[in-house]
């Protein structure tokens, strides 16, 4: 099966009971058994829910992968990934990383004993200057959050493998239509299908994919002992999203494309972050192992102010001025008033948050509805 028919019959069966096409929402918390412990594969909806377990096949099959699991929320899933490691472990991540993951890292894990050491792998060889006997594990984040840095993932699994780590990639901005990390090497990747895979701004809700048994297994029995898991409703919403997911994608890219031209030539843009540019640092890494450049792009104004970039994000009627991304819906973000601004700013500069970065999460719109906004909103 090719990927646009997997994103709508991967993994799914038309359901027993009555023949319905789409999977019924289970809205149930425990299932019937005709004597102690005589049931069909349900006992308990933290375990293992239909609705779920629908969703769950169809994330593993839209990756590549053998093995899905669909947690409360893109951090839960993270969150269950780190709970493979042990006290003294090490991992070594993106720096340049979503600033939730930044959080869950440092104000939850590293009391617990495990050590991140976060850096620029824009050039994968800084990797292993970092690796040691403890090191566990490599996180990555590609494109990142918000500047657009590409990450090469082969290289980063090739490093992995010679060094015995695992290795999981944050699959959030690229989706699977644009990028497939398990085929290049990786060992989970992670989704918040908050995003690009529910699609509608409507859920929240995360996902794991992997591919190895043993590796599934364990997530699985961490994802049923820790419990975070996500509701039967949700779980359907996901799914129908996931059924959109290459034709929407495509869309973002074609607007993204254009939306990233018009700000290269405008008089008043000073740099703008998207990697489909040939000029973009990464360009090449982009061109091998994506399909695509998608709808994230960041830019910044010439001059630099704070005050104007406020204005720009303001003025804007159909871009809606908010968090979040991968909606059909335009979104515009100041990440240095909003994301980042729990960041000093001579760190957050270090990265390229300067203060006139906005962030724009192109939706699927008419492309001249979302260029004209722009052009009456930058002026
Ligand atoms: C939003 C996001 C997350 C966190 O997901 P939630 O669903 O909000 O918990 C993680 N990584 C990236 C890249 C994100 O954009």
């Amino acid at each position: 099966m090719k990927f646009n028919t997997k994103t709508i019959h991967g993994g799914q069966e038309h359901d027993k009971a009555y023949g319905a096409v789409m999977p019924p929402i289970y809205q149930t918390s425990t299932y019937a058994q005709s004597t102690p412990g005589g049931h069909k594969g349900f006992e308990y909806s933290r375990t293992h829910n239909p609705t779920r377990q629908a969703l769950e096949k169809a994330l593993a099959s839209i990756e590549n992968g053998k093995f899905g699991l669909a947690f409360g929320s893109g951090l839960a899933a993270i969150d269950a990934v780190i709970k493979l490691l042990e006290p003294g472990d090490e991992v070594v991540s993106t720096n340049d990383l979503y600033g939730g993951s930044y959080r869950l890292f440092t104000s939850i894990f590293k009391k617990f004993g495990i050590k991140f050491h976060f850096i620029g792998m824009e050039n994968a060889d800084n990797i292993e200057s970092y690796i040691n006997n403890n090191t566990k594990l490599i996180w990555v984040e590609t494109p990142t959050n918000p500047m657009m840095n590409i990450i090469d993932i082969k290289a980063c699994s090739e490093i992995a493998k010679k060094h015995n780590l695992l290795l999981a990639v944050d699959n959030t901005f690229a989706t699977p239509y644009l990028q497939q990390p398990l085929d290049l090497g990786a060992d989970i990747v992670m989704h918040s299908a908050t995003k690009y895979l529910g699609g509608h701004s409507d859920v929240v809700m995360g996902a794991l994919i992997v591919k190895d048994q043993e590796l599934a297994d364990k997530l699985y029995f961490i994802q049923n002992a820790s419990g975070a898991v996500c509701g039967p409703q949700d779980s359907f919403l996901v799914l129908r999203g996931i059924k959109t997911l290459h034709i929407r994608m495509q869309r973002h890219c074609e607007n993204g494309k254009a939306i990233a031209e018009y700000l290269a030539n405008h008089p008043k843009v000073e740099n703008v972050y998207w990697p489909g540019f040939e000029n973009h640092p990464n360009h090449h890494i982009a061109k091998e192992q994506m399909n695509g450049f998608s709808g994230m792009i960041s830019f910044t104004t010439k001059g630099n102010n704070y005050e104007e970039a406020i204005k720009i994000v303001e003025n804007l009627k159909i871009f809606t001025l908010a968090e979040s991304l991968g909606g059909v819906e335009s979104l515009a973000g100041h990440p240095a008033s909003m994301t980042h601004a729990s960041i000093p700013k001579e760190e957050r500069e270090k990265t390229g948050v300067v203060d006139s970065l906005i962030r724009l999460s192109v939706g699927i719109e008419d492309i001249d509805d979302l260029i004209n906004d722009l052009r009456l909103a930058i002026g």
